[in-house]
């Protein structure tokens, strides 16, 4: 199987580049150092990797703070309104924006830093219960609420999904598969100035050959890249 042979890819630059080597031009793949030390990633920076994502601001800040200041931090993870701020000035997208609340902190702190910030709506797919994340009714009624276009420091660039964690490559596909078909209607449906609809990030370690085939345009991948995390 693909995924075991890159766990035995001996360093984080041959599997970075195993990785790349699967996946089609148009596809960025946002190198997830969640739990990772900075050394791993100077390690992947030397590599060539130049966008990584993150999932707690506390954690992102003192990264960011300490490492090249052309690296893209993506922030991909369950967002506190409260921790917004921190990374307002330079988070460069918001993968898991998953409430209306949330978006309108966002947009109060781009506005305070003045820059438009990018972000992503997270689409409730899986079976699971413990995701975040919108239904697709509810992100169809936000996408077509005049609430949205008022937010002129936000902009929506697509969705972001996760799939059950599951070995059933069948029902991970549908979900991807449901989240594209949703995310073409929309963009087809949709007309606001702060929407523009073009990023679909999909695929993590276990499912992202899945993810790429379902038209995923982002995936976020750590464990093939960086090794098991310590939490
Ligand atoms: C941690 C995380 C990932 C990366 O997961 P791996 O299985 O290590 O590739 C991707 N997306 C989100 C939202 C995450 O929190």
């Amino acid at each position: 199987m693909l995924w075991k042979k890159m766990q035995r890819a001996s360093n984080i630059e041959e599997r970075l580049q195993e990785i790349k080597s699967n996946l089609p031009e148009t596809v960025r793949l946002v190198a997830v150092s969640k739990f990772h030390p900075v050394e791993a990633i100077q390690e992947a920076y030397a590599a060539g990797q130049r966008l990584f994502g993150e999932s707690r601001a506390q954690e992102l800040v003192p990264k960011q703070e300490s490492l090249p200041k052309d690296i893209e931090w993506h922030f991909i993870g369950h967002l506190q309104e409260n921790k917004v701020r921190h990374i307002a000035p330079f988070v460069s997208l918001i993968h898991s924006v998953d409430s209306l609340k949330l978006l309108r902190e966002i947009d109060k702190q781009g506005a305070k830093c003045g820059r438009v910030i990018p972000c992503l709506l997270e689409i409730f797919v899986a079976q699971e219960e413990t995701k975040y994340g919108f239904t697709m009714k509810e992100c169809e009624d936000l996408l077509q609420s005049a609430a949205l276009e008022e937010l002129s420091h936000v902009e929506i660039r697509g969705f972001m999904g996760m799939a059950s964690l599951t070995e059933d490559e069948q029902q991970i596909r549908a979900e991807f598969g449901a989240l594209r078909t949703f995310f073409e209607k929309i963009r087809r449906e949709v007309n606001l100035s702060n929407v523009h609809l073009s990023e679909l990030s999909m695929g993590m370690s276990h499912d992202y050959t899945i993810a790429v085939e379902e038209g995923s345009t982002m995936v976020r991948i750590g464990t093939t890249i960086f090794g098991e995390r310590v939490y």
